[in-house]
């Protein structure tokens, strides 16, 4: 299965999003480029069209003081991704995340766990297929989403986000969160967010083994590596080091074909669930889809290089314009 992420990016690249508050407003400002969006990713090969309601939650909206639109925006989120999913056929999924107020065992779990039971609430009453509770740090945060998503009767796929030094927040491994979401009632668990395909594929094959549902992977289609595994810890050395975090990672952008060579290295391990997060274009949603084996409607115009004036083979390429590519 495919699932297209990344809508908070795209938005902000595009002009509808602020960048640093990251709340998608957008969903009530230009309802039409949420769904426009929705549309791209499923031709270029999505399963599943997440709603819109990634950071819109209580707390979030808290921090930019619009409380008052919190209701409104995730109904319409929910309702512009089950158009798009009833109109292609495909999947309409809930989203909770992160509250970025959570602490274990804090005063604060009150008003995670009500967060979630908003959220989750709204979406079973748009008929969602399922809830993608991601990008948790914290395993026991991730716990508390699958309760209020088990207590709705509806599956669960949870994502974790693994930061730089490898572990969650509560200083259990990825594998141990994984088997622990599994326990209480995940569907499908693994990671999404944060790390590139480089530093994120070392940490499936563990969470494989570790639980017996199918697994994801959702990187960020960042070149993060060893010494910067997350694409908060990229630095640009063109400028001067500077953290390169949220709005200047364009040149460590992957190509298509890390995304398609990743995919492959996922299946391989026995991973059943693949996507991209923040930065995903619809190129790379394509690549990953091909390399599962689809053909989605955007395959039509794949790249067939056979037929380029200079670089080409095909029947009609002048031979003297071959002969000169090298001199491109
Ligand atoms: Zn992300």
């Amino acid at each position: 299965m495919v699932c297209a992420e990344g809508y908070l990016f795209e938005c902000e690249r595009r002009g509808y999003l602020q960048a640093g508050a990251f709340v998608p407003e957008v969903v009530l400002d230009h309802p039409e480029v949420v769904e426009g969006l929705h549309r791209e990713f499923v031709h270029a090969g999505s399963d599943v069209v997440e709603a819109f309601t990634y950071y819109g939650h209580r707390e979030k909206l808290r921090v930019i003081g619009k409380e008052d639109i919190l209701e409104p925006l995730n109904r319409q989120a929910l309702d512009i991704a089950t158009k798009v999913a009833r109109e292609t056929g495909t999947m309409v999924a809930g989203n909770v995340c992160n509250t970025n107020v959570y602490e274990p065992r804090g005063p604060a779990e009150r008003a995670v766990r009500s967060a979630f039971d908003e959220q989750v609430g709204w979406a079973a009453e748009a008929g969602v297929d399922f809830v993608i509770a991601e990008t948790f740090s914290w395993a026991g945060e991730a716990l508390l989403a699958v309760e209020t998503i088990r207590a709705a009767a509806l599956p669960a796929v949870v994502t974790f986000a693994v930061h730089r030094e490898g572990t969650l927040r509560d200083a259990k491994s990825p594998a141990e969160a994984c088997r622990q979401a599994e326990q209480a009632g995940a569907d499908v668990v693994g990671l999404n967010c944060s790390r590139g395909p480089r530093t994120m594929l070392p940490l499936l094959g563990p969470i494989r083994e570790a639980v017996s549902c199918p697994v994801a992977a959702l990187p960020v289609p960042y070149r993060t590596t060893e010494a910067e595994p997350s694409m908060q810890a990229l630095r640009d050395s063109a400028r001067g080091g500077a953290q390169a975090f949220p709005t200047a990672l364009d040149p460590f952008t992957c190509t298509r074909h890390e995304l398609s060579d990743f995919a492959m290295a996922a299946l391989e391990l026995g991973v059943g669930y693949l996507g991209i997060c923040c930065g995903a274009g619809p190129h790379h949603v394509r690549a990953v889809a091909e390399a599962a084996g689809k053909k989605p409607p955007a395959s039509r115009y794949s790249p067939d290089m056979s037929k380029h004036s200079f670089l080409g083979s095909a029947p009609g390429i002048s031979q003297s314009y071959r002969d000169y590519a090298t001199h491109l």
